[in-house]
């Protein structure tokens, strides 16, 4: 008999974790942090449900600390199996997983100063020590090739092109003699994102497909329309004299950004001026991208071929690492362009770069990715006329420019095209990692698709699979 138990990401997008039930033994699908409010994430952060002590291999499908952050718990806890991912996914956990190490011992410091005077202490959820003791468990897996993961369930991984390394994951397995295939979504990504391959299309016909929903009622704006906005807005502040601040994630969004200014200046499109990525995590995804050129799509190969170099020419793209070099930026008197992190500007150098240059109107603050609630990058896309960063308040007379294209998540017409073929042949679907209006529209997607029995399970729920 299988069964799923639903934990995380259930009616909820972040701390993603599915366990699959197998003749006794238990395959773990991601391992994800939860995120969001501090307090209410770091008490559902710091219980495993309890079927974790059972589970024999973990599969994760992709590195977002959403999908991954709970695997140093895991391994805390005990555990001593291998995870499986593809290569790209095993490098860039092993840079990410240490960053959100650091993280969790910064949040600890900082409920520790706050709370002092009480005495009551927390301990971090983990430290880097933790989140390098999950390195010797990975195993990499090439995307395509099947692997028997536990006794009698073999795993596919798939391409699904959300970011870096990402992938659906087929499972296989067999019922009462009969065949059966679950496939997991992992992140949807989307067609014609820069340097990544599309997802997998027709994905293969699954009996159970278990998805995410994170924009199953969106639209979003075309990609191919981000790189003409970016190149006039450019344009527009160079003319002014001014400079051009984007705040963006180290992994996946920076890159999608340098690879369209390098294409724009290789091009003859947009006159070569500096670019700076100034984040020390920027950096190292960038080289984990340079080592897994198997993972781009077929117009970033040529341009890797042709050039040598997909993401840093030596000449224009200056990848900064070092403070001194990262506060030398501010005396620059010369128009530029900055990608920094942390990219929601609640934290790290982007906050440095944003309070020297917004309060002068030549400048030009771009904004590519989401900016959650009560964020200073929310702030800034409602174009607040003060903004308070460090304590202190200034006035934000640059221009705010809002590039909507750039997720990295599939929106309604992509879940369509992807699950159009093999709806009408499921027995059943499982609907997670979405919030609020989000399950009901993918569940309404699929039945319009002619899937009719799907589902939005809740936390700790069992289901049994026929
Ligand atoms: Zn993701």
């Amino acid at each position: 008999m299988a069964e799923m138990i639903f934990s995380g990401a259930a009616r909820r997008t972040t701390g993603s974790l599915h366990l699959f039930r197998h003749q006794g033994k238990t395959l773990c699908l991601e391992c994800g942090l939860f995120q969001g409010r501090r307090e209410e994430a770091r008490q559902l952060n710091l219980h495993l449900p309890p079927e974790a002590r059972d589970i024999d291999a973990v599969v994760v499908s992709h590195a977002h600390i959403d999908h991954t952050g709970r695997l140093p718990l895991l391994v805390k806890a005990g555990y001593r199996g291998p995870i499986y991912c593809t290569p790209a996914t095993l490098d860039l956990c092993r840079i990410m997983l240490p960053d959100s190490a650091h993280i969790q011992e910064e949040d600890a410091d900082f409920w520790n100063r706050k709370r002092a005077q009480n005495g009551d202490r927390i301990e971090p959820l983990y430290t880097a020590q933790d989140a390098r003791a999950v390195e010797p468990l990975l195993r990499p897996m090439e995307c395509g090739t099947p692997r028997e993961v536990l006794p009698g369930v073999t795993v596919t991984l798939l391409e699904a092109g959300h970011i870096l390394g990402s992938t659906m994951v087929l499972l296989e397995y067999r019922q009462n003699a009969q065949p059966r295939r679950l496939l997991f979504s992992g992140d949807v990504g989307r067609f014609d994102q820069p340097i990544l391959r599309d997802p997998v299309e027709p994905p293969p016909q699954a009996d159970y497909l278990l998805t995410e929903c994170t924009y199953a009622d969106r639209r979003h704006d075309d990609i191919a329309g981000m790189q003409e906005r970016l190149c006039r807005i450019i344009q527009q502040t160079v003319q002014a004299g001014g400079k051009v601040i984007i705040p963006a994630f180290s992994v996946g969004r920076t890159q999608s950004v340098v690879y369209f200014l390098e294409q724009l200046f290789r091009q003859g499109r947009l006159k070569p001026l500096p670019v700076y990525v100034d984040s020390p995590l920027s950096a190292q995804a960038t080289e984990v991208f340079a080592r897994h050129p198997e993972c781009y799509d077929a117009q970033a190969t040529d341009f890797w071929r042709s050039q040598g170099e997909l993401l840093s020419d030596g000449r224009f793209i200056h990848y900064i690492t070092d403070v001194a070099d990262s506060k030398a930026l501010n005396g620059r008197p010369e128009s530029c362009v900055i990608l920094s992190a942390s990219g929601m500007c609640e934290s790290g150098r982007i906050l440095h770069h944003l309070k020297n240059n917004i309060e002068d109107e030549r400048n030009t603050v771009v904004v590519v990715g989401f900016m959650a609630q009560h964020t200073l990058g929310r702030r800034i896309v409602e174009r607040r006329e003060e903004l308070k960063i460090y304590g202190r308040a200034y006035r934000l007379l640059a221009k705010v420019e809002v590039l909507n294209g750039f997720s990295a998540h599939a929106d309604a017409a992509e879940f369509r095209r992807l699950y159009a073929p093999i709806a009408p042949k499921l027995r059943g679907a499982f609907v997670v990692h979405g919030e609020d209006r989000q399950p009901i529209a993918m569940q309404e997607l699929l039945d319009s698709l002619g899937c009719h029995k799907s589902q939005t399970p809740q936390a700790g729920q069992h289901v049994t699979l026929d």
